[in-house]
């Protein structure tokens, strides 16, 4: 992490939590920062994205924290017959300031290609949201040496014209690395991230590749995340297992 981007620890809480569960993990994570004299000074900010049923109750849990609120996914498209889908304007209107978009899960399981996490990410931006981008390579794609390539390539295609830093976060996750257990080193991680604000620097230039966060996902547990935020391109975590702990949760943005 370098001077002039500020860490970014955001918790994915995915497909968990009922009413109960979300108010009191939100409330405790907010409760942690009310202990701090002045959160404002904290070089980290602290998102939660619970799931679409606790936005609500979540939003008023951390009401007067400076923890924010952010969904794990919209529709590209502003409103219409879209059963079962939630639009970035509704998000916005439910008190989300981020979205995250084109998570491997999302791709695995629903068939997202970079053209749809695009036209999300274009549709956050147009409601306001800062848009967390994903990318991440699966396993087979790392060993037959594509790494770098395939980043790249999810990058510049799942990224908006319009993204600045701003409005868009990225969010580099490898696949083999997601609810495993199994870590990135920080060097495959450093790696990447660099290649990741170069690709950003050919694409906006090296001034606002400079500004843009870059976070790491992928186990980070409180025992990894000292190394991993240390390094000069690691701008913060999304955190998935680890984030449904407040315990974890918080001693990862503490390592910052
Ligand atoms: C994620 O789903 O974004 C994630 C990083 O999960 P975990 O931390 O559980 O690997």
């Amino acid at each position: 992490m370098s001077k002039g981007r500020r860490y970014l620890i955001a918790g994915n809480w995915k497909m968990n939590g009922l009413k109960k569960d979300g108010r009191a993990l939100a409330r405790a994570v907010a409760k942690h920062l009310e202990a701090v004299k002045e959160p404002k000074k904290l070089p980290f900010d602290l998102l939660v994205c619970p799931p679409f049923t606790l936005l609500s109750r979540v939003r008023k849990a951390i009401k007067g924290s400076v923890v924010q609120l952010g969904a794990q996914d919209c529709h590209a498209a502003e409103k219409g017959a879209h059963t079962g889908d939630i639009s970035a304007a509704m998000l916005k209107d439910a008190g989300c300031a981020y979205v995250i978009v084109g998570h491997s899960e999302r791709r695995a399981n629903h068939g997202e290609k970079d053209a749809d996490v695009k036209a999300k990410a274009e549709a956050a931006l147009a409601a306001g949201l800062v848009a967390i981008v994903c990318i991440g390579e699966t396993l087979a794609q790392r060993d037959e040496g594509r790494t770098i390539e395939v980043n790249r390539s999810q990058l510049l295609n799942s990224l908006p014209d319009g993204a600045t830093p701003d409005n868009a976060v990225i969010a580099y996750e490898p696949v083999w690395a997601i609810g495993t257990g199994r870590v990135a080193t920080p060097a495959q991680a450093q790696e990447v991230h660099a290649a990741i604000r170069a690709a950003l620097a050919e694409r906006m230039g090296s001034d606002a590749a400079g500004r843009m966060r870059i976070l790491y996902g992928g186990s980070m547990k409180p025992d990894n995340a000292r190394e991993l935020l240390a390094l000069p391109d690691v701008d913060g975590g999304l955190i998935g297992g680890a984030s449904l702990k407040v315990a974890d949760f918080w001693a990862i943005a503490e390592s910052c």
